[in-house]
């Protein structure tokens, strides 16, 4: 009897295991020499040939073309880590290699599995509760921590340069959509902020704008381009002919008859730009398009109007103005406009729209930077930051960083796993040892010695020192929480849940029968894996170059 095709591979038992480990493994390897803020970046190329530089875990993993079942669920962790806490995925895709790299020693010592996987369960929820023990509480008020949390998730990226300000921004851009629920938590409503780029000016040029910004012209240079309080007209309906939508043909027999055609298009115009004055809207921006004959009624009676203004804009401008999106114009009234101000930036480039009234909400992050390639590199690194600082303030506690947590967390898995009898207990201690991969990596990647680090904050710990960390910027061991080195602990608790989640799927797979040919990537990349003293620096290439 034949139950699989010829093409059909099976693996079974320990080498399913083995296979699968490997292929995990190289993924999550792959992006570890990017971890922290000395880590490297990586160079991206598609298959356009368009370049991303980045060390930003979540974009590494899904622009790398990965092609194994296993690997894929590595690429998960980041993605569900970008999604929950929009920082930490390197932590959680690294982790999670480094338990099953755990794992395996454990499997070579005839453990089984399950027990394994009960250990790394119970050792995750462990994790997690040391994590909120450890934490810190913060309110939306607490500025001065909130930035600094905005901070640490921009080192290393390329919007360190002005980190500062980017910082400074992302947290006002938090604060000013942020409200206080009835039971006195806070809710960040991330709608209600828009982030805008452009090029050609220095970043440092960056702004928080509280309304809108547009970027368009005015569709008339007899137009005015400013009002200081302006009535505004949000128009989703054409100022154009309305043309049939089967073709019509006019048979005109003489001039006269042509000179009356005209005219009343013309007077259709006229009408709708009637409807408009007597709105008493001093600016319109239109969704659709505007009539040249039109755009000249516009203009002689005083009005700033703007055509094809994305459906997007138009949507977030009514949160700022206020008013309706009108979308018959002979129906609008005084009560449909909105209200506010509009003027142009010193480029002539954009307009900025700020709303008047308690109705008016919403806020613009105005993001500048020489090129677009520094530009898009900063949006990144603003909208992790905007992440950050949003599950910060959502959550309300912070964790310090530079590996403090991690060693805390492992300190108090160590005196659990005393708890813990059988088997599960050796899980429960490699569960340990693989959290405290941040910390070796991290002073790896800053060219320290990642053991003689590992050492003293254990020492420290030990000690009572909770928040003793790796500060990569002084290369010591201090108080990384004074040091305004603070990261959200919800992120961390996530980043622990997910890696142990797929970790724990791989290892129950005891069996793997493919339609194909298995592809076997990880195998290069043994060299970079073993032992603490080999972890970090650029052992992680070998990796990828294994998985691609
Ligand atoms: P992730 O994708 O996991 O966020 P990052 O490359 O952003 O990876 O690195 C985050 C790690 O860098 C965290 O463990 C954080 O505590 C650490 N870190 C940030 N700033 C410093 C610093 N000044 N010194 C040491 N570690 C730092
Ligand atoms: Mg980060």
């Amino acid at each position: 009897m034949i139950i699989m095709g010829e093409d059909a591979q099976r693996v079974k038992d320990r080498d399913a295991q083995e296979y699968n480990i490997q292929a995990a493994r190289a993924v999550a390897e792959s992006v570890r020499s990017t971890l922290g803020p000395k880590g490297m970046d990586k160079m991206l190329v598609d298959s356009m040939g368009d370049v991303t530089i980045t060390n930003d875990g979540v974009t590494i993993l899904t622009e790398m073309d990965i092609d194994n079942p296993t690997a894929e669920m590595i690429v998960e962790v980041a993605e569900t880590q970008e999604d929950e806490a929009g920082d930490g995925t390197t932590t959680a895709v690294a982790i999670a290699g480094e338990l099953l790299k755990n794992a395996e020693e454990l499997l070579d010592q005839d453990i089984h599995p399950t027990a394994i996987i009960n250990g790394f369960h119970l050792a995750s929820q462990e994790a997690r509760s040391a994590v909120d023990e450890a934490s810190e509480s913060v309110t939306p008020d607490d500025t001065e921590l909130l930035k600094k949390v905005a901070e640490t998730s921009m080192t290393g990226k390329s919007s360190e340069l002005d980190k500062e300000l980017l910082a400074e921004l992302a947290v006002e851009t938090v604060e000013a959509v942020t409200v206080e629920a009835d039971d006195g938590s806070y809710v960040v409503d991330l709608q209600n902020a828009n982030i805008e780029t452009q090029t050609g000016r220095g970043t440092g040029e960056s702004e928080l704008l509280h309304g809108a910004v547009i970027d368009k012209d005015p569709v008339h240079d007899n137009m005015p381009s400013a009002s200081e309080h302006a009535d505004i007209l949000l128009l989703d309906e054409a100022i154009e002919i309305e043309e049939t939508d089967v073709d019509t043909t006019v048979n005109v027999d003489s001039p006269d008859q042509l000179q009356k055609f005209l005219d009343q298009e013309e007077k259709e115009l006229r009408e709708k730009v009637q409807h408009i004055v007597d709105s008493g809207a001093d600016v319109v921006f239109c969704q659709k398009g505007i009539d040249d004959m039109a755009q000249h009624y516009l203009a002689k009676e005083g009005i700033l109007a703007v055509r094809r203004t994305k459906k997007s804009d138009i949507g977030f401008l009514r949160d700022v103005v206020g008013g309706a999106v009108v979308s018959d114009v002979s129906s609008v009234t005084e009560a449909d406009l909105g209200h506010g101000s509009v003027r142009r930036d010193s480029d002539d480039e954009l307009f900025y729209v700020e709303g008047h009234g308690d109705e008016a909400h919403g806020v613009t992050l105005l993001l500048r930077g020489s090129t677009e390639h520094v530009v898009d590199e900063i949006e990144r690194g603003v909208e992790d930051a905007l992440d950050v600082v949003s599950t910060t303030v959502s959550d309300g506690r912070v964790v310090s960083g530079g590996g403090a947590i991690e060693v805390e967390v492992a300190r108090q898995l160590r005196s659990y796993a005393s708890t813990v009898s059988g088997r599960e207990q050796l899980a429960v201690e490699a569960f340990a040892d693989a959290v405290e991969l941040v910390p070796r990596v991290l002073a790896g990647n800053a060219g320290l010695d990642s053991i003689d680090t590992l050492v003293e904050l254990r020492e420290a710990h030990e000690n009572g020192d909770v928040h003793a960390g790796l500060n990569v910027f002084t290369n010591d061991v201090e108080d990384t929480f004074d040091a305004g080195v603070v990261e959200p602990a919800h992120s961390k608790e996530q980043a622990l849940s997910s890696a142990t989640e797929a970790a724990n799927l791989v290892l129950k797979i005891d069996d793997i029968i493919a339609a194909d040919e298995l592809s076997t990537s990880g195998d290069g990349d043994e060299g970079g894996a073993g032992g603490p003293g080999g972890a970090g620096g650029m052992g992680g290439m070998g990796g990828m170059g294994g998985a691609m």
